[in-house]
């Protein structure tokens, strides 16, 4: 809960995280006052526009259309990385959507699926739309990427939130797909972000691509993850089963890591499907996961690597699991890890 910024005090927040902004006509007034309220907030939504060029989209944003009266969000992020500010107070980008989904981003939470449309999300979220043709083949530049996640965490760090107050808009209303990249690979950016100085110039890793040490600050020295075990280990057909991995406790406390599991499989059968997620379990019985990566299984033996990256509170120990689905129902034989291994390095 949190009474909105001012639009003077969001842009003082959005120039000290490094953000490039463009102040688009006179958008902090620019609002749908009287439309409802605005406020109290209470996190960040990310929204693709579904259009392309930056110029009639910003406008678009700015204006509305004949059936939904601008501003369409607070700001409009470009391919290039420049941030317009078409709008502040109440905006109509939001819609309705899930009460028990604005009561985990309150909460700080786990969302739960996004099936109810029964709550006035312009009230309580700031929103911004990414220049995108929603097609899953528009690319998503670095540039506009890490604007975006500068943008959500000038606002979650001026409002004292974690990257946990950060969703999409199709975890909030049934139906929309937007954005198309996947929000738990954002949240793991922003909240790499709030974990440095405000404004570092240093680019947040990226899933699932392995960052490089030169992609990190230069000037830290990482250390190294490195674990192998060769003991068979049943897998389960349709269960999730975390892997030994206790000794990934030395990154608790990462400011980053990079960490990618590899797994040797026996006995699967050809076009099955190998599931993996890092979590980090927290002391008080919660977890935080990361996305699911798939891997397909081979006939004999399979090969699988699961790569993530992002950091982790001294609080949290890693952790992965892995379940394997086979291709025919019913061919539920269990399978064997052979060997596991873990690479990856962390940066205190
Ligand atoms: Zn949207």
């Amino acid at each position: 809960m949190a009474t909105p910024l001012t639009a003077a005090q969001a842009l003082t927040a959005l120039k000290a995280e490094g953000c490039k902004v463009v102040e688009y006509r006179d958008w902090r007034t620019h609002n749908r006052e009287g439309h409802g309220a605005w406020g109290p907030v209470h996190g960040v939504m990310i929204h693709h526009t579904v259009t392309s060029g930056t110029d009639s989209s910003v406008a678009l944003c700015y204006d509305g259309h004949a059936s939904l009266p601008g501003p369409l969000c607070h700001t409009v992020g470009a391919k290039d990385g420049r941030l317009f500010m078409v709008g502040w107070g109440r905006a109509n980008h939001a819609g309705l959507g899930d009460d028990d989904v604005l009561q985990a981003v309150i909460d700080e939470r786990a969302l739960p699926p996004d099936n109810e449309a029964n709550t006035d999300g312009n009230r309580a979220f700031y929103g911004i739309e990414l220049i995108n043709l929603g097609n899953g083949k528009d690319p998503w530049p670095e540039a506009q990427v890490d604007a975006a996640a500068r943008w959500a965490a000038a606002l979650c760090r001026k409002h004292g939130w974690s990257e946990r107050s950060v969703i999409g808009h199709k975890e909030w209303q049934p139906g929309k797909i937007d954005p198309t990249f996947d929000m738990g690979d954002f949240r793991a950016r922003v909240r790499v972000l709030l974990a440095k100085t405000p404004g570092s110039s240093t680019p947040a890793p990226t899933t699932p691509k392995t960052p490089t040490p030169q992609q990190q600050e230069e000037s830290d020295v990482p250390s190294t993850l490195g674990l192998y075990n060769t003991t068979d280990r049943p897998l389960v057909p349709g269960k999730w089963t975390t892997m030994t991995v206790d000794k990934t406790d030395i990154v608790t406390g990462a400011k980053a890591y990079t960490a990618s599991v590899m797994l040797t499989i026996d006995g699967a059968s050809a076009g099955g499907t190998l599931q993996g997620r890092f979590y980090h379990q927290r002391t008080d019985g919660s977890r935080w996961d990361s996305g699911i990566v798939e891997r397909p299984t081979t006939a004999g033996t399979t090969f699988a690597d699961f790569p993530h990256a992002g950091s982790i509170a001294a609080s949290e120990k890693l952790r992965f699991e892995v379940a394997y689905f086979p291709a025919t129902s019913g061919d539920e034989k269990s399978v064997t890890i052979t060997t596991s291994r873990v690479r990856g390095l962390y940066w205190k």
